[in-house]
Protein backbone atom coordinates (compact mmCIF):
# COMPACT_ATOMS: atom_id res chain seq x y z
CA UNK A 1 0.00 0.00 0.00
CA UNK A 2 1.54 3.06 -1.04
CA UNK A 3 0.14 6.48 0.70
CA UNK A 4 1.54 10.02 -1.01
CA UNK A 5 0.30 12.79 0.88
CA UNK A 6 -0.04 16.52 0.06
CA UNK A 7 0.55 18.74 3.16
CA UNK A 8 2.50 21.68 3.95
CA UNK A 9 4.31 19.84 6.61
CA UNK A 10 5.90 16.77 5.68
CA UNK A 11 7.84 16.51 8.38
CA UNK A 12 4.97 15.80 10.85
CA UNK A 13 3.56 12.73 8.85
CA UNK A 14 6.58 11.27 8.73
CA UNK A 15 7.88 11.50 12.42
CA UNK A 16 4.37 9.98 12.97
CA UNK A 17 4.08 7.93 10.53
CA UNK A 18 7.48 6.48 11.32
CA UNK A 19 6.42 5.21 14.75
CA UNK A 20 5.79 1.61 16.05
CA UNK A 21 3.79 -0.60 14.39
CA UNK A 22 3.95 1.43 10.90
CA UNK A 23 7.25 2.51 11.43
CA UNK A 24 8.15 -1.17 11.68
CA UNK A 25 5.49 -1.66 8.46
CA UNK A 26 7.62 1.19 6.50
CA UNK A 27 10.78 -0.72 7.17
CA UNK A 28 9.20 -3.67 5.80
CA UNK A 29 8.11 -2.33 2.42
CA UNK A 30 4.53 -3.26 3.71
CA UNK A 31 3.17 -0.10 3.39
CA UNK A 32 5.64 3.17 2.18
CA UNK A 33 4.65 7.35 2.67
CA UNK A 34 5.21 9.66 0.28
CA UNK A 35 4.82 13.21 1.97
CA UNK A 36 4.86 15.86 -1.01
CA UNK A 37 5.58 19.48 0.45
CA UNK A 38 2.99 21.57 -1.38
CA UNK A 39 4.96 24.87 -0.66
CA UNK A 40 7.92 23.21 -3.38
CA UNK A 41 5.33 23.88 -6.00
CA UNK A 42 4.40 27.76 -5.43
CA UNK A 43 5.41 30.02 -8.08
CA UNK A 44 5.78 32.84 -5.53
CA UNK A 45 8.99 34.41 -4.94
CA UNK A 46 8.31 34.50 -1.20
CA UNK A 47 7.23 31.05 -1.27
CA UNK A 48 3.42 31.75 -0.56
CA UNK A 49 0.90 29.33 -1.16
CA UNK A 50 -2.13 31.01 0.72
CA UNK A 51 -4.25 34.31 0.05
CA UNK A 52 -7.47 36.19 1.23
CA UNK A 53 -10.53 34.58 0.49
CA UNK A 54 -12.64 36.21 -2.38
CA UNK A 55 -16.06 37.91 -0.85
CA UNK A 56 -14.08 38.90 2.82
CA UNK A 57 -14.01 36.91 6.06
CA UNK A 58 -11.72 35.65 8.29
CA UNK A 59 -8.29 33.70 7.89
CA UNK A 60 -6.31 32.50 4.87
CA UNK A 61 -7.01 29.97 1.78
CA UNK A 62 -4.56 27.62 0.16
CA UNK A 63 -4.54 28.73 -3.76
CA UNK A 64 -4.89 26.17 -5.93
CA UNK A 65 -2.18 26.28 -8.01
CA UNK A 66 0.74 24.46 -5.60
CA UNK A 67 -2.26 21.76 -4.72
CA UNK A 68 -2.96 21.45 -8.50
CA UNK A 69 1.31 20.89 -9.32
CA UNK A 70 1.73 18.61 -6.16
CA UNK A 71 -1.17 16.58 -6.87
CA UNK A 72 0.26 16.44 -10.85
CA UNK A 73 3.72 15.60 -9.40
CA UNK A 74 3.20 11.89 -8.49
CA UNK A 75 0.05 11.54 -10.63
CA UNK A 76 1.83 11.95 -13.94
CA UNK A 77 3.69 8.79 -12.57
CA UNK A 78 0.58 6.23 -11.84
CA UNK A 79 -0.75 4.22 -14.60
CA UNK A 80 -4.61 5.30 -13.44
CA UNK A 81 -5.94 8.47 -12.04
CA UNK A 82 -5.71 8.00 -8.28
CA UNK A 83 -8.11 8.23 -5.43
CA UNK A 84 -8.13 11.55 -3.83
CA UNK A 85 -8.97 12.15 0.04
CA UNK A 86 -9.61 15.23 1.03
CA UNK A 87 -9.50 15.16 4.86
CA UNK A 88 -12.23 18.00 6.13
CA UNK A 89 -14.71 18.47 8.49
CA UNK A 90 -17.39 18.68 5.87
CA UNK A 91 -16.51 15.01 4.62
CA UNK A 92 -18.31 11.66 5.53
CA UNK A 93 -17.46 10.68 8.91
CA UNK A 94 -14.10 8.35 8.48
CA UNK A 95 -14.95 4.64 10.22
CA UNK A 96 -13.67 0.83 9.84
CA UNK A 97 -16.04 -0.03 6.61
CA UNK A 98 -14.35 3.31 4.90
CA UNK A 99 -10.89 1.74 6.01
CA UNK A 100 -11.67 -1.51 4.35
CA UNK A 101 -12.94 0.06 1.24
CA UNK A 102 -9.53 2.21 1.34
CA UNK A 103 -7.22 -1.01 2.29
CA UNK A 104 -8.06 -2.23 -1.30
CA UNK A 105 -6.39 0.78 -2.97
CA UNK A 106 -2.50 0.38 -4.04
CA UNK A 107 -2.24 3.66 -4.35
CA UNK A 108 -4.17 6.31 -2.42
CA UNK A 109 -3.27 9.82 -2.03
CA UNK A 110 -4.37 12.32 1.15
CA UNK A 111 -4.67 16.03 0.63
CA UNK A 112 -4.08 18.23 4.04
CA UNK A 113 -5.92 21.49 4.08
CA UNK A 114 -4.49 24.11 6.41
CA UNK A 115 -5.17 27.86 7.28
CA UNK A 116 -9.23 28.25 6.10
CA UNK A 117 -9.08 25.32 3.61
CA UNK A 118 -8.24 25.23 0.21
CA UNK A 119 -9.62 26.63 -2.92
CA UNK A 120 -12.65 25.11 -3.64
CA UNK A 121 -11.64 24.74 -8.08
CA UNK A 122 -8.81 22.41 -7.23
CA UNK A 123 -10.81 20.16 -5.09
CA UNK A 124 -13.55 20.19 -8.01
CA UNK A 125 -10.39 19.21 -10.09
CA UNK A 126 -8.60 16.35 -8.05
CA UNK A 127 -10.49 14.90 -5.20
CA UNK A 128 -12.77 11.97 -5.37
CA UNK A 129 -13.69 11.25 -1.67
CA UNK A 130 -14.12 13.94 1.23
CA UNK A 131 -13.36 12.53 4.65
CA UNK A 132 -13.89 13.87 8.00
CA UNK A 133 -12.20 12.09 11.15
CA UNK A 134 -15.01 13.70 13.77
CA UNK A 135 -17.91 16.70 14.50
CA UNK A 136 -14.88 19.19 15.62
CA UNK A 137 -12.07 21.50 13.97
CA UNK A 138 -8.54 20.93 13.81
CA UNK A 139 -5.46 23.43 12.73
CA UNK A 140 -4.85 20.90 9.88
CA UNK A 141 -5.38 17.91 8.29
CA UNK A 142 -1.98 15.80 9.05
CA UNK A 143 -3.25 14.33 12.06
CA UNK A 144 -6.24 13.10 10.05
CA UNK A 145 -4.29 12.28 7.56
CA UNK A 146 -2.45 9.80 9.73
CA UNK A 147 -5.64 8.70 11.89
CA UNK A 148 -6.57 7.20 8.31
CA UNK A 149 -2.86 5.68 7.41
CA UNK A 150 -2.83 4.18 10.45
CA UNK A 151 -6.10 2.46 10.62
CA UNK A 152 -5.44 1.55 7.14
CA UNK A 153 -2.27 0.16 7.80
CA UNK A 154 -3.31 -2.36 9.81
CA UNK A 155 -5.45 -3.61 7.69
CA UNK A 156 -2.99 -4.57 5.38
CA UNK A 157 -1.57 -8.17 5.29
CA UNK A 158 1.11 -8.58 7.14
CA UNK A 159 1.39 -5.22 9.58
CA UNK A 160 -0.01 -6.87 12.68
CA UNK A 161 1.60 -9.55 13.93
CA UNK A 162 -1.46 -11.44 14.50
CA UNK A 163 -3.29 -11.46 11.10
CA UNK A 164 -6.65 -12.44 12.85
CA UNK A 165 -6.16 -9.78 15.42
CA UNK A 166 -7.83 -6.94 13.74
CA UNK A 167 -10.87 -9.34 12.63
CA UNK A 168 -12.19 -9.93 16.08
CA UNK A 169 -11.61 -5.65 17.27
CA UNK A 170 -14.26 -3.65 18.14
CA UNK A 171 -16.85 -2.50 14.84
CA UNK A 172 -16.37 -5.83 13.53
CA UNK A 173 -19.96 -6.86 13.57
CA UNK A 174 -21.06 -3.71 14.22
CA UNK A 175 -20.29 -4.63 17.83
CA UNK A 176 -17.62 -3.31 20.17
CA UNK A 177 -14.57 -5.33 21.90
CA UNK A 178 -15.14 -7.45 24.80
CA UNK A 179 -12.90 -6.67 27.89
CA UNK A 180 -9.08 -7.63 27.77
CA UNK A 181 -7.08 -8.92 30.94
CA UNK A 182 -3.66 -10.20 31.44
CA UNK A 183 -1.01 -11.50 34.01
CA UNK A 184 -1.51 -10.90 37.31
CA UNK A 185 -4.69 -12.66 37.63
CA UNK A 186 -5.27 -10.83 40.93
CA UNK A 187 -4.92 -7.12 40.90
CA UNK A 188 -5.33 -5.04 43.89
CA UNK A 189 -7.93 -7.38 44.93
CA UNK A 190 -9.79 -7.33 41.68
CA UNK A 191 -9.67 -11.12 39.72
CA UNK A 192 -9.70 -11.89 36.34
CA UNK A 193 -13.40 -13.27 35.22
CA UNK A 194 -12.89 -17.19 36.36
CA UNK A 195 -13.90 -18.65 32.60
CA UNK A 196 -10.89 -17.11 30.95
CA UNK A 197 -9.33 -18.70 33.57
CA UNK A 198 -11.30 -21.81 32.78
CA UNK A 199 -9.31 -23.15 29.46
CA UNK A 200 -13.07 -23.96 28.22
CA UNK A 201 -12.65 -22.46 24.78
CA UNK A 202 -16.37 -22.77 23.74
CA UNK A 203 -17.53 -21.08 27.49
CA UNK A 204 -14.56 -18.15 27.06
CA UNK A 205 -16.21 -17.82 22.99
CA UNK A 206 -19.62 -17.41 24.74
CA UNK A 207 -18.66 -15.35 27.60
CA UNK A 208 -16.71 -12.91 24.90
CA UNK A 209 -19.84 -12.58 22.68
CA UNK A 210 -22.16 -11.61 25.32
CA UNK A 211 -19.47 -9.26 26.89
CA UNK A 212 -19.56 -7.08 23.32
CA UNK A 213 -22.95 -7.51 23.18
CA UNK A 214 -23.29 -6.07 26.69
CA UNK A 215 -20.85 -2.94 26.14
CA UNK A 216 -22.41 -2.31 22.49
CA UNK A 217 -25.53 -1.86 24.36
CA UNK A 218 -24.51 -0.08 27.21
CA UNK A 219 -22.28 2.80 24.88
CA UNK A 220 -23.14 2.52 21.22
CA UNK A 221 -26.70 1.02 21.12
CA UNK A 222 -26.66 2.93 17.56
CA UNK A 223 -24.53 0.43 16.40
CA UNK A 224 -26.36 -2.78 18.29
CA UNK A 225 -29.35 -1.85 16.10
CA UNK A 226 -26.92 -2.66 12.84
CA UNK A 227 -25.77 -5.92 14.80
CA UNK A 228 -27.09 -8.87 13.87
CA UNK A 229 -27.97 -11.00 17.32
CA UNK A 230 -29.88 -14.44 17.60
CA UNK A 231 -33.26 -14.38 19.36
CA UNK A 232 -31.35 -16.21 22.40
CA UNK A 233 -29.24 -13.03 22.56
CA UNK A 234 -31.74 -10.74 21.80
CA UNK A 235 -33.55 -12.35 25.25
CA UNK A 236 -30.31 -12.59 27.23
CA UNK A 237 -29.56 -9.14 27.09
CA UNK A 238 -32.93 -7.41 27.59
CA UNK A 239 -32.54 -9.58 31.02
CA UNK A 240 -29.13 -8.69 31.66
CA UNK A 241 -30.41 -4.24 31.21
CA UNK A 242 -33.32 -5.46 33.32
CA UNK A 243 -31.02 -6.42 35.73
CA UNK A 244 -28.77 -3.22 35.54
CA UNK A 245 -31.80 -0.99 35.58
CA UNK A 246 -32.99 -2.58 39.28
N1 LIG B 1 -12.80 26.38 7.68
C1 LIG B 1 -12.89 24.97 7.67
C2 LIG B 1 -14.30 24.53 8.01
O1 LIG B 1 -14.98 25.22 8.77
O2 LIG B 1 -14.72 23.44 7.55
C3 LIG B 1 -11.93 24.36 8.68
C4 LIG B 1 -10.53 24.45 8.26
S1 LIG B 1 -9.44 23.64 9.38
C5 LIG B 1 -8.99 24.97 10.43
C6 LIG B 1 -7.99 23.39 8.44
C7 LIG B 1 -7.86 22.02 7.81
O3 LIG B 1 -7.78 21.05 8.84
C8 LIG B 1 -9.00 21.57 6.92
O4 LIG B 1 -8.90 22.05 5.61
C9 LIG B 1 -8.86 20.05 6.98
O5 LIG B 1 -7.91 19.58 6.04
C10 LIG B 1 -8.31 19.82 8.39
N2 LIG B 1 -9.34 19.38 9.36
C11 LIG B 1 -9.76 20.06 10.44
N3 LIG B 1 -10.67 19.37 11.15
C12 LIG B 1 -10.84 18.20 10.51
C13 LIG B 1 -11.66 17.04 10.74
N4 LIG B 1 -12.51 16.98 11.76
N5 LIG B 1 -11.57 16.02 9.87
C14 LIG B 1 -10.74 16.07 8.82
N6 LIG B 1 -9.94 17.15 8.54
C15 LIG B 1 -9.99 18.19 9.36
Amino acid sequence: MKFHVLTLFPEMILNGMNTSITGRAMEKELISVNAVNIRDFTKSKHLKVDDYPYGGGAGLVMQAEPVYLAYESIAEKMEKKPRVVFVTPCGNTFNQTMAEEFAKEEELVILCGHYEGIDERVLEMIVTDRVSIGDYVLTGGELPAMVMMDCISRLVPGVLHNDVSAEFESFHDNLLEYPQYSRPEEFMGKRVPDVLLSGHHANVEKWRREQSILRTALYRPDLLEKAELTQKEKEWLEQKMNEKEN
